[in-house]
């Protein structure tokens, strides 16, 4: 690429040969359509109406989880159980320092402090011991986040939260699908959350869900979702609320997505499958889970060698018609939770990893390309 640039030529990237191949696109071929237009011409279009109760029986029972509640968003299925487990000024939460930053904003938004934990360099989730390491006496609970699709040593986890007395909130925002010794996450902890943004793995445009097993503990997260208003008397409000709840639009949306969870997985499955193979002669390390875990592989996410410059394959890649994303940067880099202290394993995954486009509609001559695309970038640098 010349740097020479002027207004009547101004530089771009050189044109890809074929559409750029996008990280994520959700596939609403099923009945997503038939039942929006169910809720226009039925008038129901706010947070009544049948799909939400279906939809969150078909997270029940995907996830087999007691209970679930639907929420707006993600974000908000993790402020409002951190929330009813009267989490706030002077508690501590412990989540790992390499996740989404809402993990970290919602613990905040309560007027808790996080108190980051560092990673395990294989599967890149919460590490354990370091957890343990990090307990206070005004540690209050753990979050342990399912990043990409992958599961938490969970039994660890939880062996930890029982001797110290701690609450433990799962954010499997990246995970539904994911199981762990045939349990699915966000179920081994007192409660769990998925989110359904569009590049999830069931998408409602914007939406979230919180599950349980404690029956008390539904009962409080429904009447708080919903302006604290009593279950039974309308217009009573006996505790604090908000207004969290999801639209009837989303959730049908929701219901058509999750119909389809399985031909979903199986062709998220067969992607992660195809990438690991033709990848295999790359000096790339894929997030490896650990035994037990069945991964929803939500997206496929590796580190680049050491001393390649990220960026410079992002850019080759994206010339060469393939969009990729960077995993997320450190919470404790961030300006609002700066930190001195150093994560080296969350820095190092922080600083080489990418994922690379992973929605189930692909077909095996663009998965052909993506892996054409990585192979050329870093031969580029001479790391191939
Ligand atoms: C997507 C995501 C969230 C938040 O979900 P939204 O629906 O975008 O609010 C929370 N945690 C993790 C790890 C996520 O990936």
């Amino acid at each position: 690429m010349s740097g020479a640039t002027n207004a009547a030529f101004p530089e771009r990237a050189p044109r890809p040969a074929q559409p750029l191949i996008p990280v994520y696109r959700p596939d609403l071929s099923g009945n997503e359509r038939a039942y929006v237009l169910n809720c226009i011409d039925s008038t129901w279009i706010s947070s009544l109406g049948a799909y939400i109760g279906k939809f969150e029986a078909a997270i029940a029972a995907v996830t087999g989880a007691k209970h679930a509640t639907a929420v707006s968003n993600g974000t908000v299925a993790l402020h409002l159980p951190l929330h009813c487990m009267d989490i706030g000024p002077g508690d501590e939460v412990i989540v790992p320092a390499f996740t989404y930053i809402a993990s970290v904003n919602t613990i905040a938004q309560t007027g808790a402090t996080p108190v980051f934990c560092e990673s395990l360099p294989g599967d890149w989730l919460m590490d354990p011991a370091d957890v343990e390491r990090r307990i206070t006496p005004r540690t209050k609970a753990i979050m342990p986040v399912h990043l990409y699709g992958g599961a938490c040593d969970m039994p660890a986890i939880l062996e930890i939260a029982r001797r110290h007395g701690l609450k433990v909130l799962e954010d499997a925002a990246e995970a539904l699908g994911t199981t762990l010794n045939g349990q699915h996450v966000g179920t081994f902890g007192d409660a769990g959350t998925f989110s359904f943004f569009g590049n999830k793995t069931v998408t409602t445009g914007e939406g979230g869900m919180v599950v349980t097993n404690d029956d008390d503990f539904a009962a409080r997260l429904r009447q708080t979702k919903g302006q604290g208003q009593s279950l039974t008397r309308r217009y009573w409000h006996e505790i604090l609320g908000f207004n969290y709840r999801m639209t009837n639009i989303c959730a049908a949306i929701g219901l058509a997505q999750t119909e389809r969870l399985p031909a979903i997985l199986a062709a998220k499955k067969r992607l992660a499958a195809f990438y690991r193979t033709h990848l295999a002669n790359l000096p790339v390390t894929f997030q490896t889970a650990m035994p037990g875990v069945e991964s929803a592989d939500w997206l496929v996410s590796l580190l680049l060698p050491s001393g390649t410059d990220r960026e410079r394959v992002m850019a080759d890649m994206q010339a060469r018609g393939v969009e990729t994303r960077p995993v997320f940067y450190p919470a404790h880099h961030m300006p609002m939770y700066q930190s001195a202290e150093h994560f080296p394993v969350a820095e190092d995954i922080a600083a080489r990893g990418i994922s690379l486009p992973s929605f189930p509609a692909l077909s095996d001559d663009e998965l052909g390309r993506v892996c054409e695309a990585l192979t050329a970038a870093l031969m580029d640098q001479g790391k191939a």
